[in-house]
């Protein structure tokens, strides 16, 4: 690669300071880096909720992101507009030859890098785009026959095939430091000199505040979840000392089974190749079992660029036209936790209430919604995406679909979890259920799991009266479930 005197780097999805692929390629082809990131306005004006934990867990993110670059004597330009707009206006302003980026795979993501890149090279300026976000990129992993796969196993076995020590190594940035762009030469520009509308390069080195963003602050601070790359690095290390019983715990929504690191994978304040290659280089079932996760993320990447359709679509045609009944007063009661069912109910006020579910309880409440309400999978899947700080266009559509029965390597749709045996499996002793369902926390073990089952006498005892404390069930799961043989099996494709 060429050496150019002056590069931008674009962080987006990788809000880190170390193993950062792009920043490393631009600090080691460049004199001079300057990092921005920009609170994009085509993406904030859509969020329609202002008080939103995803833009404010960003803003944390950034905010600590500036301040690790201001102690290496360099800065973080943070600018708010349309980023389509803003990226090639910067890299003209401090006479960039060549931007520096991470791959992203979203639909509308992929649209905005090609507009950009369209502008750039207008004015001769590349952007170098790497892969960072996964291990294998869309087209590293394919069949015999050079077609995307759409089974897992196969894909996994494959991916584990292809698999080398070089895919996992760290990108050390900070051995290249002396690069970024200096502080004092940051104040040296004159907007006098351009000839067209510049970036006030003094105010976008300071942190901007949520209200100028035009959002208000959340509960955030105050959930377990720890922030930036920092918070990734301390959920990491605590994973450590319990990632060999993950096989045996990630289900019991009670215990702290799982890594928590799902946002920090999204944002990028923790590097993938950290975590696989500690996953890979472990021994026992529960770092094998928690790779196979990691490798789903990268497969429903995969879907998604190669199947976009699936955004609005069922990944199985034939499921397409499900009659779905989409009962607003249920889909209600649904969102609020209040369908009458414990486990449900809980995974959804837990999802409420921390912007966080566990996996187990988003299959049961996935599945309760379709299989035992009717409701469309979309406006299920829409909520999530409104709701989950960790929220992921891929993961959460293939999950959407997997539950559903219409995705590639989908749960068959005559599998319908009964919501009252997966309680009675994963939260036995009701110790979830009860942190959700304060309504419940007299209520005997023995009727945790289907609560209107307790008698009158028995409902007095425990202040829980059914019906007016907590709802009895919105639907018989034995009379859904036929309904929905009966829908799927009825179903005419398109
Ligand atoms: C209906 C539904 C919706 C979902 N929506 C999302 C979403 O929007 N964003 C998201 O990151 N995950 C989603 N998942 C997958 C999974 O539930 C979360 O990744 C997991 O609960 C996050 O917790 P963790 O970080 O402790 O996971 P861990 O169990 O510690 O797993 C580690 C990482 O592996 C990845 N991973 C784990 N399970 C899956 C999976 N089934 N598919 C893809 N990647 C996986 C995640 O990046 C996760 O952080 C969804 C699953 C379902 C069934």
């Amino acid at each position: 690669m060429r050496h150019y005197s002056t590069s931008l780097c674009w962080f987006r999805r990788d809000l880190r300071l170390y193993d950062h692929v792009a920043l490393y390629h631009a600090l080691k082809h460049s004199s001079i880096v300057y990092c921005v990131f920009v609170f994009d306005t085509d993406i904030l004006h859509k969020l329609s909720d202002k008080k939103d934990r995803r833009v404010e867990f960003i803003w944390h993110s950034v905010h600590e992101l500036s301040l690790a670059l201001r102690k290496n004597g360099s800065a973080l330009y943070i600018l708010h507009g349309s980023a389509c707009q803003l990226i090639p206006q910067f890299a003209l302003q401090i006479n960039a030859q060549a931007v520096f980026i991470n791959r992203d795979y979203e639909p509308d993501a992929i649209k905005r890098d090609e507009n950009i890149a369209q502008q750039l090279a207008q004015h001769h300026i590349p952007i170098n785009v790497y892969k960072d976000q996964v291990i294998f990129d869309r087209n590293e992993v394919l069949t015999g026959t050079n077609k995307p796969f759409s089974i897992f196993t196969p894909y996994k076995n494959a991916w584990l095939k292809k698999l080398k020590n070089s895919d996992l190594h760290a990108y050390p940035v900070e051995k290249y430091f002396s690069a970024l762009a200096n502080q004092d030469s940051l104040n040296t520009f004159n907007p006098k000199e351009f000839t067209f509308p510049t970036i006030d390069l003094k105010k976008a080195q300071k942190i901007i505040s949520l209200s100028l963003l035009g959002f208000k602050k959340t509960d955030l601070t105050d959930l377990a979840l720890p922030l930036g790359m920092s918070g990734a690095q301390e959920l990491f290390e605590n994973f450590k000392y319990h990632m060999a019983h993950y096989h045996e715990w990630r289900n019991l929504p009670s215990m702290k089974g799982m890594s928590y690191l799902s946002a920090h994978l999204r944002f990028g304040t923790i590097s993938i190749r950290s975590l696989i290659s500690y996953a890979y280089h472990a021994t026992g079932q529960g770092a094998q079992t928690w790779l196979s996760e990691l490798i789903w993320r990268d497969f429903y990447k995969m879907l998604l660029y190669y199947h976009p359709y699936v955004m609005d679509h069922a990944f199985k045609t034939q499921f397409e036209n499900l009659a779905f009944t989409n009962n607003m007063e249920r889909f209600l009661s649904w969102k609020s936790g209040l369908t009458g069912y414990p486990l449900v109910d809980a995974g959804m006020r837990q999802l409420n209430n921390t912007g966080f579910m566990h996996n187990r309880l988003r299959m049961v409440t996935a599945s309760f919604l379709v299989k035992d309400l009717q409701i469309d999978w979309r406006w299920g899947e829409k909520y999530f995406s409104e709701k989950l700080i960790d929220f992921d266009l891929s993961s959460n559509n293939g999950g959407w679909q997997w539950v559903a029965s219409t995705g590639c390597d989908a749960q068959p749709w005559f599998r319908i979890f009964n919501p009252v045996t997966q309680s009675e499996k994963v939260d036995p002793n009701g110790d979830f259920i009860r942190l959700y369902l304060p309504e419940l926390i007299k209520c005997p073990n023995q009727f945790i799991h289907a609560p209107w089952k307790l008698s009158i006498n028995q409902q007095n005892s425990c202040d829980l009266i059914i019906g007016k404390d907590y709802p009895g069930p919105i639907v018989d799961h034995a009379i859904a479930r036929e309904k929905t043989l009966l829908l799927y099996k009825n179903t005419k494709s398109p």
